[in-house]
Protein backbone atom coordinates (compact mmCIF):
# COMPACT_ATOMS: atom_id res chain seq x y z
CA UNK A 1 0.00 0.00 0.00
CA UNK A 2 1.06 3.71 -1.02
CA UNK A 3 1.99 5.61 2.27
CA UNK A 4 0.42 9.29 1.48
CA UNK A 5 2.41 11.79 2.28
CA UNK A 6 -0.16 14.87 3.34
CA UNK A 7 2.31 17.79 2.41
CA UNK A 8 5.36 18.31 1.60
CA UNK A 9 7.09 21.83 -0.49
CA UNK A 10 10.25 22.45 -2.03
CA UNK A 11 11.62 25.50 -2.93
CA UNK A 12 14.26 27.13 -4.41
CA UNK A 13 15.41 30.22 -5.87
CA UNK A 14 17.67 30.49 -9.17
CA UNK A 15 18.60 33.94 -9.79
CA UNK A 16 15.95 35.99 -9.52
CA UNK A 17 13.65 33.02 -10.43
CA UNK A 18 11.52 31.02 -7.87
CA UNK A 19 10.39 27.10 -7.89
CA UNK A 20 8.20 25.94 -5.41
CA UNK A 21 6.79 22.40 -5.74
CA UNK A 22 3.83 21.49 -3.34
CA UNK A 23 2.47 18.23 -3.55
CA UNK A 24 4.49 16.78 -7.00
CA UNK A 25 3.21 19.94 -8.74
CA UNK A 26 4.55 23.18 -9.38
CA UNK A 27 3.03 25.63 -7.72
CA UNK A 28 4.32 28.99 -8.41
CA UNK A 29 7.22 29.51 -11.02
CA UNK A 30 8.51 32.56 -12.81
CA UNK A 31 10.33 35.46 -12.40
CA UNK A 32 9.73 36.67 -8.48
CA UNK A 33 11.86 39.29 -6.65
CA UNK A 34 11.27 37.79 -3.32
CA UNK A 35 10.70 34.41 -1.83
CA UNK A 36 7.49 33.47 -0.47
CA UNK A 37 7.20 31.99 3.10
CA UNK A 38 5.33 28.95 2.98
CA UNK A 39 5.18 27.15 6.20
CA UNK A 40 5.24 23.11 6.18
CA UNK A 41 1.69 22.58 5.70
CA UNK A 42 1.91 24.23 2.58
CA UNK A 43 0.14 27.95 3.50
CA UNK A 44 1.53 31.17 2.26
CA UNK A 45 2.03 33.30 4.81
CA UNK A 46 1.08 37.08 3.55
CA UNK A 47 -0.20 38.36 6.48
CA UNK A 48 2.04 40.31 9.65
CA UNK A 49 0.29 41.66 13.02
CA UNK A 50 2.42 43.52 14.97
CA UNK A 51 1.87 44.47 17.91
CA UNK A 52 3.37 47.40 18.80
CA UNK A 53 3.27 47.96 22.69
CA UNK A 54 1.26 45.32 25.12
CA UNK A 55 0.05 48.62 27.17
CA UNK A 56 -3.61 49.61 26.69
CA UNK A 57 -5.73 52.49 28.13
CA UNK A 58 -8.24 50.37 28.95
CA UNK A 59 -8.62 47.00 30.62
CA UNK A 60 -11.63 44.89 29.39
CA UNK A 61 -12.38 42.33 31.31
CA UNK A 62 -12.12 38.97 29.16
CA UNK A 63 -8.95 40.43 28.11
CA UNK A 64 -6.68 41.07 30.95
CA UNK A 65 -6.65 41.64 34.61
CA UNK A 66 -7.64 44.50 36.31
CA UNK A 67 -3.60 44.79 37.69
CA UNK A 68 -1.36 44.08 34.74
CA UNK A 69 2.45 44.00 35.01
CA UNK A 70 3.54 45.43 31.50
CA UNK A 71 6.74 45.36 30.10
CA UNK A 72 9.67 47.76 31.13
CA UNK A 73 9.86 50.50 28.30
CA UNK A 74 13.72 49.55 28.09
CA UNK A 75 12.54 46.09 26.63
CA UNK A 76 10.69 46.82 24.01
CA UNK A 77 11.93 47.56 20.32
CA UNK A 78 12.23 51.18 19.00
CA UNK A 79 10.17 52.14 16.01
CA UNK A 80 13.10 52.06 13.86
CA UNK A 81 14.07 48.36 14.36
CA UNK A 82 9.84 47.21 14.72
CA UNK A 83 10.32 48.86 10.89
CA UNK A 84 13.02 47.00 10.44
CA UNK A 85 11.63 43.67 11.00
CA UNK A 86 8.36 44.92 9.35
CA UNK A 87 10.07 45.55 6.55
CA UNK A 88 12.18 42.26 5.90
CA UNK A 89 9.05 40.46 6.22
CA UNK A 90 7.77 42.55 3.42
CA UNK A 91 11.09 41.63 1.44
CA UNK A 92 9.93 37.92 2.21
CA UNK A 93 6.60 38.24 0.42
CA UNK A 94 4.11 40.02 3.36
CA UNK A 95 1.19 41.87 1.74
CA UNK A 96 -1.11 42.89 4.43
CA UNK A 97 0.22 44.44 8.00
CA UNK A 98 -2.17 45.31 10.38
CA UNK A 99 -0.75 47.11 13.72
CA UNK A 100 -2.13 46.23 17.14
CA UNK A 101 -1.43 46.18 20.62
CA UNK A 102 -2.38 46.72 23.72
CA UNK A 103 -3.30 49.61 21.87
CA UNK A 104 -1.49 50.97 19.09
CA UNK A 105 -2.28 54.38 19.21
CA UNK A 106 -0.79 54.84 22.63
CA UNK A 107 2.66 54.08 21.82
CA UNK A 108 4.50 56.75 21.34
CA UNK A 109 5.19 58.35 18.53
CA UNK A 110 3.40 55.85 16.73
CA UNK A 111 2.66 58.17 13.10
CA UNK A 112 6.24 57.70 12.95
CA UNK A 113 6.41 54.16 12.40
CA UNK A 114 3.14 54.22 10.40
CA UNK A 115 4.55 56.76 8.00
CA UNK A 116 8.03 54.62 7.53
CA UNK A 117 5.69 51.43 6.75
CA UNK A 118 3.77 53.63 4.46
CA UNK A 119 6.63 53.73 2.37
CA UNK A 120 6.31 50.22 1.09
CA UNK A 121 2.42 50.82 -0.08
CA UNK A 122 3.79 53.39 -1.96
CA UNK A 123 6.48 50.85 -3.63
CA UNK A 124 3.39 48.77 -4.48
CA UNK A 125 5.50 46.08 -2.41
CA UNK A 126 2.97 45.94 0.62
CA UNK A 127 -0.94 46.06 -0.47
CA UNK A 128 -2.47 47.08 3.06
CA UNK A 129 -1.42 48.70 6.30
CA UNK A 130 -4.18 48.54 8.60
CA UNK A 131 -4.38 48.96 12.21
CA UNK A 132 -7.24 47.22 14.98
CA UNK A 133 -7.82 50.03 18.10
CA UNK A 134 -10.40 50.27 20.65
CA UNK A 135 -11.01 54.12 19.28
CA UNK A 136 -10.28 56.05 22.34
CA UNK A 137 -7.78 57.98 20.70
CA UNK A 138 -8.89 57.89 16.79
CA UNK A 139 -9.79 61.44 16.45
CA UNK A 140 -6.40 62.76 17.22
CA UNK A 141 -5.04 60.19 14.92
CA UNK A 142 -7.64 59.29 12.06
CA UNK A 143 -6.84 61.65 9.22
CA UNK A 144 -3.34 61.36 9.35
CA UNK A 145 -3.58 57.69 9.23
CA UNK A 146 -5.98 58.37 5.93
CA UNK A 147 -2.75 60.38 4.80
CA UNK A 148 -0.33 57.58 5.38
CA UNK A 149 -2.48 55.12 3.30
CA UNK A 150 -4.74 53.42 5.44
CA UNK A 151 -7.74 52.77 4.01
CA UNK A 152 -9.74 50.56 6.64
CA UNK A 153 -9.48 49.86 10.51
CA UNK A 154 -10.97 47.83 13.16
CA UNK A 155 -12.28 48.98 15.81
CA UNK A 156 -13.17 46.95 19.08
CA UNK A 157 -16.38 47.60 20.66
CA UNK A 158 -18.63 45.26 22.64
CA UNK A 159 -21.71 47.84 23.15
CA UNK A 160 -23.44 50.81 23.01
CA UNK A 161 -24.31 51.64 26.19
CA UNK A 162 -22.01 53.70 28.24
CA UNK A 163 -22.67 52.69 31.82
CA UNK A 164 -21.78 48.74 30.64
CA UNK A 165 -19.01 50.18 28.20
CA UNK A 166 -17.45 51.22 31.45
CA UNK A 167 -18.04 48.41 33.62
CA UNK A 168 -16.24 46.26 30.29
CA UNK A 169 -13.57 48.02 29.76
CA UNK A 170 -12.99 48.77 33.56
CA UNK A 171 -12.89 52.61 33.17
CA UNK A 172 -13.43 53.84 29.02
CA UNK A 173 -15.23 56.63 28.33
CA UNK A 174 -17.53 55.57 25.06
CA UNK A 175 -18.11 59.30 24.04
CA UNK A 176 -14.37 59.59 23.22
CA UNK A 177 -14.48 56.29 21.03
CA UNK A 178 -18.00 57.20 19.38
CA UNK A 179 -16.15 60.92 18.51
CA UNK A 180 -13.14 58.47 17.14
CA UNK A 181 -15.61 56.27 14.81
CA UNK A 182 -17.57 59.74 13.80
CA UNK A 183 -13.69 61.00 13.14
CA UNK A 184 -12.58 57.53 11.35
CA UNK A 185 -15.19 58.15 8.64
CA UNK A 186 -15.03 61.33 8.56
CA UNK A 187 -11.04 60.68 7.19
CA UNK A 188 -12.58 58.33 4.55
CA UNK A 189 -11.58 55.70 6.41
CA UNK A 190 -13.60 52.24 6.13
CA UNK A 191 -14.21 50.96 10.25
CA UNK A 192 -15.61 47.92 10.91
CA UNK A 193 -16.62 46.79 14.34
CA UNK A 194 -15.32 43.68 16.34
CA UNK A 195 -17.58 42.86 19.23
CA UNK A 196 -16.51 39.98 21.51
CA UNK A 197 -20.04 38.17 22.07
CA UNK A 198 -20.10 37.67 25.89
CA UNK A 199 -23.15 35.21 27.52
CA UNK A 200 -25.00 37.02 29.67
CA UNK A 201 -23.32 40.76 28.95
CA UNK A 202 -24.10 42.17 24.94
CA UNK A 203 -25.67 38.98 23.72
CA UNK A 204 -29.29 40.72 24.02
CA UNK A 205 -27.77 43.76 22.33
CA UNK A 206 -26.39 42.47 19.64
CA UNK A 207 -29.23 42.67 17.08
CA UNK A 208 -29.25 46.87 17.73
CA UNK A 209 -25.26 46.98 17.68
CA UNK A 210 -26.03 45.25 14.03
CA UNK A 211 -28.86 47.32 13.42
CA UNK A 212 -27.15 50.62 13.75
CA UNK A 213 -23.65 49.50 12.85
CA UNK A 214 -24.96 49.01 9.30
CA UNK A 215 -27.43 51.43 9.35
CA UNK A 216 -23.81 54.04 9.45
CA UNK A 217 -21.75 51.80 6.79
CA UNK A 218 -19.71 49.81 8.99
CA UNK A 219 -19.58 46.03 8.66
CA UNK A 220 -19.85 44.18 12.24
CA UNK A 221 -17.87 41.03 13.63
CA UNK A 222 -18.53 39.08 16.44
CA UNK A 223 -15.74 36.66 17.90
CA UNK A 224 -15.93 33.95 20.64
CA UNK A 225 -13.97 34.48 23.82
CA UNK A 226 -10.80 32.60 23.80
CA UNK A 227 -9.08 31.62 26.53
CA UNK A 228 -5.54 33.53 26.81
CA UNK A 229 -4.29 34.75 29.69
CA UNK A 230 -5.62 34.64 33.50
CA UNK A 231 -8.04 37.29 33.99
CA UNK A 232 -10.55 37.82 37.04
CA UNK A 233 -13.40 36.70 35.85
CA UNK A 234 -14.42 32.95 34.79
CA UNK A 235 -14.05 32.68 31.20
CA UNK A 236 -16.65 30.03 31.12
CA UNK A 237 -19.29 32.05 32.48
CA UNK A 238 -18.67 34.69 29.51
CA UNK A 239 -18.46 31.92 26.62
CA UNK A 240 -21.14 32.01 24.10
CA UNK A 241 -20.84 29.74 20.81
CA UNK A 242 -21.72 31.76 17.82
CA UNK A 243 -24.01 29.32 16.56
CA UNK A 244 -26.04 30.15 19.55
CA UNK A 245 -25.86 33.72 18.76
CA UNK A 246 -26.37 33.00 14.87
CA UNK A 247 -29.65 31.02 15.83
CA UNK A 248 -30.73 34.16 18.17
CA UNK A 249 -30.01 36.37 15.69
CA UNK A 250 -32.38 34.05 12.78
CA UNK A 251 -35.37 34.98 14.90
CA UNK A 252 -34.75 38.85 13.84
CA UNK A 253 -32.63 38.75 10.90
CA UNK A 254 -32.70 36.08 7.61
CA UNK A 255 -28.95 35.57 7.32
CA UNK A 256 -27.57 34.41 4.34
CA UNK A 257 -24.13 32.78 4.06
CA UNK A 258 -22.14 33.99 1.48
CA UNK A 259 -18.59 33.52 0.46
CA UNK A 260 -17.30 36.76 0.59
CA UNK A 261 -13.56 36.88 1.72
CA UNK A 262 -11.12 39.24 3.36
CA UNK A 263 -8.48 36.39 3.77
CA UNK A 264 -8.96 36.32 7.51
CA UNK A 265 -10.93 33.66 9.38
CA UNK A 266 -14.40 35.40 9.63
CA UNK A 267 -17.44 34.17 7.65
CA UNK A 268 -19.72 36.18 6.76
CA UNK A 269 -23.66 36.30 6.09
CA UNK A 270 -26.06 38.92 4.29
CA UNK A 271 -27.99 40.34 6.72
CA UNK A 272 -31.17 41.00 4.79
CA UNK A 273 -32.90 43.69 6.54
CA UNK A 274 -30.31 45.60 6.95
CA UNK A 275 -28.81 44.88 3.79
CA UNK A 276 -25.07 44.75 5.62
CA UNK A 277 -22.67 41.89 5.85
CA UNK A 278 -22.04 40.28 9.56
CA UNK A 279 -18.76 38.01 10.16
CA UNK A 280 -18.76 35.77 12.32
CA UNK A 281 -15.33 34.47 13.66
CA UNK A 282 -15.14 30.98 15.61
CA UNK A 283 -11.93 29.82 16.95
CA UNK A 284 -13.67 27.43 19.50
CA UNK A 285 -16.81 25.90 17.76
CA UNK A 286 -14.75 26.47 14.51
CA UNK A 287 -11.28 26.07 13.83
CA UNK A 288 -10.16 28.05 11.10
CA UNK A 289 -6.83 26.98 10.89
CA UNK A 290 -6.34 25.38 7.88
CA UNK A 291 -6.48 28.68 6.08
CA UNK A 292 -4.54 30.62 8.20
CA UNK A 293 -1.73 32.92 6.47
CA UNK A 294 -0.71 34.68 9.18
CA UNK A 295 2.06 35.18 11.88
CA UNK A 296 2.70 37.91 15.04
CA UNK A 297 5.03 39.96 16.13
CA UNK A 298 5.40 41.21 19.78
CA UNK A 299 6.33 44.99 20.51
CA UNK A 300 9.57 42.69 22.02
CA UNK A 301 10.75 40.76 18.62
CA UNK A 302 9.25 37.62 19.58
CA UNK A 303 7.07 35.96 16.61
CA UNK A 304 4.29 33.51 17.40
CA UNK A 305 3.77 31.62 14.77
CA UNK A 306 -0.18 31.03 16.47
CA UNK A 307 -2.40 32.44 18.11
CA UNK A 308 -3.07 29.40 20.38
CA UNK A 309 0.08 28.11 21.38
CA UNK A 310 2.88 28.80 23.16
CA UNK A 311 6.02 28.34 20.60
CA UNK A 312 7.93 31.50 19.60
CA UNK A 313 11.10 32.62 17.83
CA UNK A 314 13.16 35.06 19.17
CA UNK A 315 13.98 37.99 16.56
CA UNK A 316 15.14 40.55 18.32
CA UNK A 317 19.19 38.78 19.35
CA UNK A 318 19.62 38.46 15.23
CA UNK A 319 18.03 41.95 14.32
CA UNK A 320 20.47 43.35 16.96
CA UNK A 321 23.54 41.04 15.99
CA UNK A 322 24.11 42.67 12.77
CA UNK A 323 23.38 45.58 10.94
CA UNK A 324 22.29 43.61 7.94
CA UNK A 325 19.26 41.49 7.82
CA UNK A 326 20.34 38.17 6.39
CA UNK A 327 20.62 37.01 10.34
CA UNK A 328 16.53 38.09 10.61
CA UNK A 329 15.46 36.85 7.44
CA UNK A 330 16.73 33.27 8.91
CA UNK A 331 15.69 33.44 11.88
CA UNK A 332 11.93 33.39 10.28
CA UNK A 333 12.53 31.26 7.94
CA UNK A 334 13.40 28.56 10.83
CA UNK A 335 10.08 30.03 13.13
CA UNK A 336 7.82 29.36 9.50
CA UNK A 337 9.37 26.17 9.13
CA UNK A 338 7.77 25.54 12.71
CA UNK A 339 4.44 27.15 12.37
CA UNK A 340 1.82 24.33 13.61
CA UNK A 341 -1.07 22.74 12.03
CA UNK A 342 -3.66 24.77 14.52
CA UNK A 343 -4.24 25.87 17.96
CA UNK A 344 -6.61 23.97 20.03
CA UNK A 345 -8.21 26.10 22.25
CA UNK A 346 -10.65 24.77 25.27
CA UNK A 347 -13.23 26.31 27.34
CA UNK A 348 -15.03 23.80 29.74
CA UNK A 349 -15.36 23.47 33.61
CA UNK A 350 -12.34 20.89 34.27
CA UNK A 351 -9.91 23.24 32.01
CA UNK A 352 -10.18 26.35 34.05
CA UNK A 353 -6.83 27.12 33.04
CA UNK A 354 -5.96 29.72 30.12
CA UNK A 355 -4.95 27.71 26.76
CA UNK A 356 -1.94 29.59 26.82
CA UNK A 357 -0.63 32.11 29.03
CA UNK A 358 0.04 35.28 27.57
CA UNK A 359 -2.57 37.45 27.51
CA UNK A 360 -4.55 38.77 23.83
CA UNK A 361 -2.46 42.14 24.72
CA UNK A 362 0.81 40.14 24.17
CA UNK A 363 -0.28 39.76 20.47
CA UNK A 364 -3.08 41.84 19.95
CA UNK A 365 -5.47 39.12 18.31
N1 LIG B 1 -6.51 47.67 21.75
C1 LIG B 1 -6.87 47.24 20.44
C2 LIG B 1 -8.35 46.91 20.38
O1 LIG B 1 -9.03 47.03 21.37
O2 LIG B 1 -8.80 46.55 19.29
C3 LIG B 1 -6.05 46.10 19.90
C4 LIG B 1 -5.71 44.96 20.80
S1 LIG B 1 -7.06 44.00 21.40
C5 LIG B 1 -6.21 42.78 22.34
C6 LIG B 1 -7.54 43.16 19.93
C7 LIG B 1 -8.87 42.44 19.97
O3 LIG B 1 -8.77 41.30 20.77
C8 LIG B 1 -10.03 43.25 20.50
O4 LIG B 1 -11.09 43.19 19.57
C9 LIG B 1 -10.42 42.51 21.76
O5 LIG B 1 -11.80 42.58 21.99
C10 LIG B 1 -10.00 41.11 21.41
N2 LIG B 1 -9.78 40.23 22.55
C11 LIG B 1 -9.04 40.45 23.66
N3 LIG B 1 -9.03 39.38 24.47
C12 LIG B 1 -9.78 38.44 23.86
C13 LIG B 1 -10.14 37.10 24.18
N4 LIG B 1 -9.73 36.52 25.29
N5 LIG B 1 -10.94 36.44 23.31
C14 LIG B 1 -11.36 37.01 22.15
N6 LIG B 1 -11.04 38.26 21.79
C15 LIG B 1 -10.26 38.97 22.63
Amino acid sequence: MLARIETYYLEWQVGSYHIAIYNDAVRSHGKRTRMDMIDPFGRTISYLRVSVTDRCDFRCTYCMAEDMAFLPKKDLLSLEELDRLCTVFVEKGVRKLRLTGGEPLVRKNIMHLVRRIARHLESGALEELTLTTNGSQLSRFAAELADCGVRRINVSLDTLDPEKFRQITRWGNLDKVMDGIDAAQAAGLKVKLNAVALKGFNDAELPEMLRWAHGRGMELTVIETMPMGEIDADRTDQYLPLSLLRAALERQFTLTDISYKTGGPARYVHVAETGGRLGFITPMTHNFCESCNRVRLTCTGTLYMCLGQEDAADLRAPLRASEGNELVAEAIDEAIGRKPKGHDFIIDRRTNRPSVSRHMSVTGG
